[in-house]
Parts: structure tokens; sequence; C-alpha cells
């Protein structure tokens, strides 16, 4: 087995135990990112001198007996939406072309104290909204299985750095499905904590009740480590919560003997592809087999979820996006110059951001606006309240619930880009763990027939991320999804 297919463990292990350097791994991986690159798109920066000083330092640290942290020397890349002090953050969106933030977000902070390498910024839809990788004001991403499908989106480019062995391990956000879709696209692991288990201080703000930030990894051990190393309070964002961190890695005993799981069957029937309701179905069987017991459960409001994700997710993205003015951060336009304060925020705006951006900030605006801001906005918070009773049920009978990740394998470049709302739908599944907050899991499970990626999603309890990871590293076990790599790039 060559570095590039290690995981995050065993490369931190080789590197603490001197069998290889910090310097050589990070060498290795940014050779394999400048070799596959071009071809993806994945990243929209690398900055090879900061990764090899940082990798040098955990070198010296090893020489000099220094305790090493559990990610010592294991490069990553952070999806370009969250704050790595000078190094430009972008959001793949004009606005923000050369904007420079002076701070680290929390999840770097964290990451670095661990001893990971950060090795660049990942491409993705601007300001993470989309579903494709494909509203990227700097081109779309691609994926690694297949140059002319999309990689899934908003996080597209850490998914593809992963599945294409760019890097082990990459942190993704994740507001309606933004970490788990792309993963399951890409033939990779990928997981959304809980709202409020991670701190989003640095990451830039979509949709704030939905937005939360967590790993893909091509295993599950390893999003456990990386999980384990970003969980926790952080006085910076008060939104996240007080809540226990338990040794994640510590909960994959490979055990699911009376684990329940519950598939909502009504919900899954309709528009799912044949390819993909097969491998959601061996999925299935594969967990009964390791002992689990299979529940139908119902999830009646789950059909409202796209349209109340994206009603409340432009509510407030159009609210964040208001701070893109010209004046404070990012791009201001040239031709504003002499026309007074007014043409200057609107040209701004207008030249800097995005079509799918500005549809959002339209449609947002609109559904907050009075008159129609009880039609529609606060409708759509009230069956965002039945929709996580519907969870609340479920789980009093169950400890995870089941559900295939997205209803089709990845689509093609550009087939969805002339109708937004068939990009919306795509994300009928991953939206709900969003709106109640709840943590949500995808994991490799098969292929298409013409040779696809395909993931299934599991979702928990509140907290019980735990429970996900146990499950998911008991199902990697007894299956062979997660060993597989994309031979054409
Ligand atoms: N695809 C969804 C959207 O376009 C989710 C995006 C995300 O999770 N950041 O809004």
């Amino acid at each position: 087995m060559t570095l590039l297919d290690g995981t995050a463990r065993t490369i931190r292990d080789e590197i603490a135990a001197g069998r290889v350097s910090a310097t050589d791994v990070c060498r290795v991986f940014l050779d394999r990112i400048g070799a596959v690159n071009p071809a993806l798109n994945a990243f929209n920066l690398v900055d090879a001198d900061r990764a090899l000083g940082r990798a040098h330092d955990i070198d010296r640290r090893r020489r000099s007996g220094d305790p090493l942290g559990p990610l010592a020397g294991v490069p990553i890349a952070v999806k370009d939406n969250m704050n790595v002090r000078g190094l430009r953050t972008t959001a793949s969106s004009r606005i923000l072309e050369r904007f420079v933030p002076p701070y680290d977000a929390t999840i770097v902070t964290r990451l670095e104290e661990a001893g990971a390498v950060i090795v660049g910024k990942t491409n993705c839809d601007e300001f993470a909204m989309g579903s494709s990788s494909e509203s990227s004001a700097f081109g779309p991403v691609r994926n690694p299985w297949a140059l002319d499908r999309i990689p899934g989106g908003s996080s597209g480019g850490s998914a593809a750095a992963v599945a294409a062995r760019c890097v082990p391990v990459a942190l993704g956000s994740d507001t309606g499905g933004s970490i788990r879709q792309p993963a399951a696209f890409c033939g990779v692991v990928g997981l959304k904590p809980t709202y409020g288990r991670v701190s989003r201080y640095g990451l830039l703000a979509f949709a704030s009740s939905l937005d939360q930030i967590g790993p893909f990894a091509r295993n599950v051990a390893d999003a456990a480590l990386v999980l384990s190393a970003l969980a926790g309070a952080d006085p910076r964002d008060a939104t996240t919560a007080d809540e226990r961190v338990p040794d994640f890695t510590a909960s994959l005993t490979g055990d699911v003997k009376g684990v329940r799981i519950g598939v909502p069957r009504a919900f899954v029937t309709e528009g799912v592809d044949d390819d993909v309701r097969h491998a959601f179905d061996r999925a299935l069987d594969a967990l009964r087999d390791a002992g689990a017991t299979l529940v139908d459960v119902d999830l009646p409001h789950a059909k409202y979820a796209i349209p109340v994700y994206y009603l409340i997710a432009t509510a407030e993205a159009s609210s964040n996006l208001a701070r893109y003015d010209g004046v404070k951060y990012g791009y201001r336009s040239p031709a504003a110059k002499d026309e007074g304060l007014k043409a200057m925020y609107s040209r701004t705006r207008d030249e800097g951001f995005g079509p799918e951006v500005k549809r959002r900030i339209m449609l947002g605006t609109y559904v907050l606006s009075a008159g129609y801001y009880d039609a529609f906005y606060l409708k759509a918070q009230q069956v965002r309240t039945l929709l996580r009773r519907d969870y609340d049920q479920a789980f009093k009978r169950v400890d995870v619930v089941a559900m295939p990740t997205s209803p089709t394998p990845p689509f093609t470049l550009g087939e969805k880009t002339g109708d937004p709302l068939q990009m919306y739908l795509a994300d009928v599944f991953t939206v709900s763990a969003n709106l109640a907050g709840l943590p949500g899991i995808s994991l490799p499970c098969g292929f298409s027939q013409d040779g696809l990626p395909i993931g299934f999603q599991l979702m928990g309890r509140m907290f019980d991320e735990a429970m996900l990871l146990r499950v998911g590293d008991a199902y990697e076990r007894v299956t062979e999804w997660s060993t597989k790599a994309p031979s054409s790039i």
C-alpha cells in the first residue's frame, strides 16, 4: 500500500513511529494534487510552503520527543468558505476573490492543535449554494470517478479531493446536504454533526440555523478521529452546545446487535433511481445480517422538507449576504466610483455575485417581506417543527433512520444547471437532518451500472454521532465499498 492510500490514522501512526517524516508525507500529497487537480479543479488554492512549514514543525516536535496530536502530520483540505488566517477565503465567489481573513476559524485552530497540516482550500458552489459544485465562480469541480460527472455539492472539491487521494481527509460544510451528498457521489464517507456540535466561528454564514462543519474521509474511523478533534463548545459561537464530547473512535466496536434501524419506506419510494434503490436495499440487508433490526417508520412531513428548506435557507441567506456590500468586505465595483452610494452597492453586488446566489437573495428577500412573511417564512418554520416531531417520534422506536443519500447517482455536468428546481429536488433526502438539527452520515454502498458511486445515509438522535459512527463502521467491516478507489485518475 502506498502512502496515498493511507488513512489519517495509518499516516499518523507511521509518522509517530518515525517510519516516514511528515515532510515526506506532505510532499507526496502535494505532488498528487499537482498531478490530478488540473483535471478535477478541486482546489481553489494550494499553499505548499505553508504546508511544508507545518509538516517540518511536526517532524521537529517528534525528534525532540514533544507530544504529538491525534492528527499529527495528516494532510487536510478545508472548504473555501472557512477562514485560515493569511490564506484567501473566496467561497468560490468573485465578490470575495481577493479576501484574506485576518483570523482562523475555530476548526482551523483545533485541527492545527491536533497536528493536522492544512494543504489548501477546496472549490465549492458559490457561497455553498448548490448541489453540483457548478455554481463556483472558478469553474466546476469534476468527479474523479467519471470526469463528465459532477462530484455533488456544495462541498464538491473536498469530496473529490478525498476520493482522488489528494488528501486523506477534508472538511466541508453542510446546510442541506453539502457534505453527505458529495460524499455519496464521490464514494467517500461524509459526516454532518448535530447542529451545535462543531463551532461555526470563521465559517462564512449561509443559513445560520442549518449550517454545520464536518469531515470527509475514506473510512468511518477517520471521520471519528477528525470529529473528535473538531467537536465541542466554543465561546466564540453561542450556538455550540455544552455537550460532553465522547471519544468517537471508542464507539467503533464493530457490533450492531440489537441496534434498531428505522426505514421510512413510504418516503423512499418516489423518484428513486433503480440502482440507488438496489444498493440501499443491499445495505439494509447487510446491516440486518450483521445483527441489526429493521423497523418501518413513518415521517409524514418529510415530503415538505424541500419547500421548507428552500424558504428558510434562502431567507437566512438573504440576510447573511447583506454584509457583502463593497464597503466592508471584498470586491467593490470600479464603475461605481462617481455614481453615489446606492449605485456602488447595486453594481458591486450585481458584478460580484453569480446567478444562483442572486436567485437565492431575491427569493429570501421575498419570503421575508411584509405581506409574505406569514404565508411563507412563518409557515415554513411551523412545518419545520412538525418535521422535527416526526423524527422525535421515530427516535422513540429506533436508534438510527436510514435512507438513500441522493435519489440518483452523480449526474452529468450541465444536466441540471438550466433548471434550478431539478437541482433543488436532488436534496430531497438530505435537507431534513439540517431542518431537525440531527447528525447524519453518508456511507459508500455500491455503484450504479455505469460504475458511479452510490451512498446511503444514517441519521441519529441529537448528539448521538457515536451511534452513526458505530453502525457505519460495522457496515464497513462487512462490505468492501470503502476500499474502492477511482482508477481513471
Ligand atoms: N444543495 C443545498 C443547497 O443548494 C445544500 C447546500 C449546502 O448544504 N450548503 O442549498
